[in-house]
């Protein structure tokens, strides 16, 4: 009795004081989380659910892991604080570390979300264009359907219209265009890339704008939030190629995609291209603290070493690199290379991929899986010929409909703007196998019982 009582309290004060990310699925029945251990978290009901979303993509060692805590709390007893305008060792020891999984030299700059790394990014390739003389180059260029952060600049780059509707003008000097889109498209997967409708694309539209504006690209190598869009496998190299050949840089954003969410690493690895910058978050803690960083190709960096007081990079970011949060990242890191949880994430993405296929590819609302590692999109279909996007309310109902079965399924799209049809999967990299498949029995469940 007493628990109820607090329960509705909880809620609320929910509705009275707290203003949430987006719109609570339903303002009704908003789920107030409590707790959370490996892949499950209980709300203020004492209900369990099955997260198969990670939080935001995010969870990627999942919940409730004492060493992580202990790595935090040892470092804040052992000095909380310093700014990186100095330097601290968890700070250092993380950016070396990062170099290794890079396996490249890269300088890395750390704030504390994906929206801050990408305007890092984007500030300090526009001053690497200026020191090396290259004045008339600031225009950036992503993708329709991507999302790359909520800040004005991030915001400009996201290529989703409901996401930025009543915020505009946003920072200027952001073009959009083609994702590529296997399902929709006539590309072929296997293409060479500069036949690629979406590479050709990108050239002429460099062209059209005068190569001498363009400052960079940026791009997730799988588009996440927009719908799990897996890209051909020579589009990415097809991409630097074109940058290459108009003087861009390429700035790969691994918020999602980075730290074993796709099987590797970082999801370019799986495309075999060497990003200039690459921009990481969510995993890099697996969202246990706050953290982010950008990492800078070396001979980029070095063009900051000049003498004049405008050549190096006037940016600060008070909380970025937080030495608990840095200390935290390192033991994420060993967590995730002691548990091979990258290529368990490649090995079990197969898995899910290969089990949803053979339980829902011939229903008729099912138009495409994809997905490489533990990222994995359903698109749903009115009718499997004419593609067009399954009602929002038939998606609501098969979420919905897992929620009540105790799985937290994701919904994204942007395939139309403002619909969200394509169902998504990114349980934490150490998920066990019979979670495993109760997200597919739910899940296929749902669809059927449509
Ligand atoms: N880039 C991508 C690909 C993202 O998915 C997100 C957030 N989901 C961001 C950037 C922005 O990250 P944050 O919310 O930490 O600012």
């Amino acid at each position: 009795m007493e628990k109820l009582k607090e329960t509705g309290d909880f809620l609320t004060k929910d509705k009275d004081f707290l203003w949430h990310s987006m719109k609570p699925y339903n303002p009704d029945a908003t789920m107030i989380a409590q707790k959370a251990e490996g892949s499950w978290v209980t709300d203020h009901h004492g209900n369990r659910y099955l997260d198969a979303m990670s939080g935001l993509w995010c969870v990627n060692v999942g919940y409730g892991r004492t060493e992580l805590a202990e790595a935090a709390y040892e470092q804040l007893k052992e000095m909380a604080y310093f700014p990186l305008t100095q330097s601290h060792t968890p700070a250092i020891k993380l950016a070396e570390k990062l170099n290794e999984l890079l396996e490249d030299e890269y300088v890395i700059f750390f704030s504390n979300s994906g929206s801050e790394a990408n305007e890092t990014a984007f500030k300090l390739v526009r001053q690497y264009h200026q020191q090396k003389g290259d004045h008339g180059r600031y225009k950036f260029i992503s993708r329709y359907r991507a999302y790359h952060g909520n800040s004005m600049g991030s915001l400009a780059a996201t290529g989703q219209a409901q996401r930025k509707f009543k915020y505009e003008p946003l920072a200027p000097g952001f073009i959009h265009v083609s994702p590529p889109d296997l399902y929709r498209d006539d590309d072929r997967a296997d293409a060479k890339p500069a036949e690629l409708k979406s590479v050709k694309e990108m050239d002429q539209v460099m062209t059209w704008e005068l190569s001498e504006t363009i400052a960079g690209v940026i791009m997730e190598p799988i588009i996440t939030g927009g719908g799990v869009i897996v890209p051909p496998d020579g589009y990415m190299a097809g991409i630097k190629e074109v940058c290459e050949k108009h003087g861009a840089l390429l700035i790969v954003d691994e918020v999602i995609c980075g730290f074993g969410r796709t099987g590797k690493a970082f999801g370019y690895m799986n495309y075999g291209v060497k990003p200039d910058i690459i921009t990481m978050a969510k995993g890099i803690t697996s969202a246990y603290l706050p953290l982010s960083a950008t990492a800078v190709k070396k001979d980029i960096y070095e063009a900051f070493s000049g003498s004049n007081e405008y050549d190096y990079f006037r940016h600060i970011n008070t909380f970025g690199g937080n030495p608990a949060a840095c200390a935290l990242a390192i033991k994420n890191l060993e967590i995730m290379e002691r548990e091979s949880l990258f290529s368990r994430s490649y090995e079990l993405g197969e898995q899910l991929k290969q089990s949803l296929t053979s339980s829902l590819a011939e229903h008729p609302l099912v138009g495409d899986i994809r997905g490489k590692g533990l990222l994995v999109g359903v698109e749903l279909v009115k009718d499997k010929s004419s593609k067009e996007p399954l009602e929002v309310e038939l998606v609501n109902k098969i979420i919905a409909g897992c929620k009540q079965r105790g799985v937290i399924i994701g919904k994204n799209g942007a395939t139309v703007a403002g619909f969200n049809n394509v169902l998504t999967l990114a349980p934490p990299l150490n998920i066990k196998l019979e979670d495993l498949e109760l997200i597919i029995d739910t899940l296929t469940e749902e669809i059927k019982s449509l």
